[in-house]
């Protein structure tokens, strides 16, 4: 019996060891490869983002240059380039940086707005920017700060590059744009966001949007925001950042914790969105989008989210958005039809004067 015992225990370690190891034979496999697989999948990961990207700033160029006259003072002046360094980017990255768009430790252009001043100075992707202005610029701080200060006025700017080992001077004459910048955020959940000063939008909505024109509604949704000055309206009613969180993933997640109860608040802020939806869909009109189809953007949103059909919390239900959409489509319509300007209807001149403007933005 006391034999017994210990070969009892014994057993019952083999039970739960079986139970916790897996039981298949898996086929014997090169381990040697998962490093070059993860290198290849991050190079994927790098070229759908970049993609994107290009899709996010044409289409988001078109809106900014059509509704300049719009956006009143707050402009800005743009190449339609990116450039970085591989330290702007995390670490696991900058191999497949380096081979798909052959960022390394000098700053070197790796994105052209198609339809931006950049591309069309003959400026390409890998060139190295080596002086702005006349002014050499050594890294990415250099380049960005020499950059903003000769964008500021607008004026023709002399850029040095270097391609495949030549020194090139190319003059570039920046284009006026709507001073809201946007940005790309690598994220799954459908959602945008404006800042007062900048949108942002998920690559999750970048895949959710099936055409352009649903992408340029989504965009002059966020332009509206901004350009209407909700956010700073917002701030003044004590709801910093309620906005941050924006369209109908917010309403899925249970939106702003912090705004607990604010039922009257709650309501103060469906109105923006409402309006946000009204004078995006002129945006996006103006810049040649086809908003025939915007509303139905609606229909399959609710179809990801069916909670937001009859209930809004901080946006409105998106059956309340479809048919709100819906009518501002066909003001759009008739006016185009009647000759008339793409102008949204405001309550008055003077709220229109009202409206709050962040500062002059350049880069
Ligand atoms: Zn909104």
């Amino acid at each position: 019996m006391t034999k017994s015992i210990p070969k009892f225990l014994c057993a019952l370690c083999a039970l739960a060891l079986a139970a916790c190891a897996p039981q298949a034979n898996l086929p014997v496999f090169d381990t040697s490869r998962v490093g070059e697989e993860a290198k290849k999948q991050q190079e994927l990961a790098v070229r759908d983002y970049m993609a994107k990207l290009d899709r996010m700033d044409r289409v988001g160029w078109a809106l900014r240059s059509a509704n300049l006259e719009l956006c009143g003072e707050v402009v800005s002046y743009r190449l339609g380039m990116s450039y970085a360094v591989a330290e702007d980017f995390p670490k696991e990255y900058r191999e497949a940086l380096q081979t798909v768009l052959a960022v390394g430790d000098r700053v070197t252009v790796y994105q052209l707005t198609p339809g931006g001043p950049a591309l069309a100075s003959g400026i390409q992707k890998g060139d190295v920017l080596l002086a702005v202005g006349g002014k050499p610029v050594a890294n990415k701080k250099e380049a960005q700060a020499a950059m903003d200060s000769a964008l500021a006025t607008g004026a023709p700017l002399q850029l040095s590059l270097e391609r495949s080992g030549e020194r090139r001077e190319i003059t570039v004459t920046p284009a006026k744009l709507c001073g809201y910048d946007m940005a790309l955020k690598q994220n799954p959940v459908i959602n945008a966001y404006a800042d007062g000063k900048g949108i942002t939008i998920f690559t999750g909505m970048m895949k959710f949007v099936q055409t352009d024109d649903e992408l340029a509604a989504i965009l002059g949704h966020e332009l509206a925001h901004n350009n209407q000055g909700h956010i700073r309206a917002k701030q003044g009613n004590a709801l910093l950042g309620a906005l941050l969180l924006d369209l109908p993933v917010a309403i899925l997640t249970g939106v702003n914790p912090n705004i607990g109860g604010q039922i009257g608040a709650n309501a103060y802020s469906q109105d923006f969105e409402s309006e946000a939806d009204y004078v995006g869909l002129y945006f996006t009109a103006r810049a040649g989008y086809d908003i025939s189809n915007v509303p139905d953007l609606w229909r399959r949103m609710a179809v990801e989210n069916p909670g937001a059909i009859t209930m809004g919390s901080t946006h409105p239900s998106t059956s309340a958005r479809f048919v709100g959409l819906e009518a501002a489509a066909v003001e759009i319509e008739n006016k185009r039809k009647a000759g008339q300007p793409l102008v949204p209807e405001m309550k008055s001149a003077q709220a229109r004067k009202d409206t709050p403007k962040v500062a002059e933005t350049a880069q």
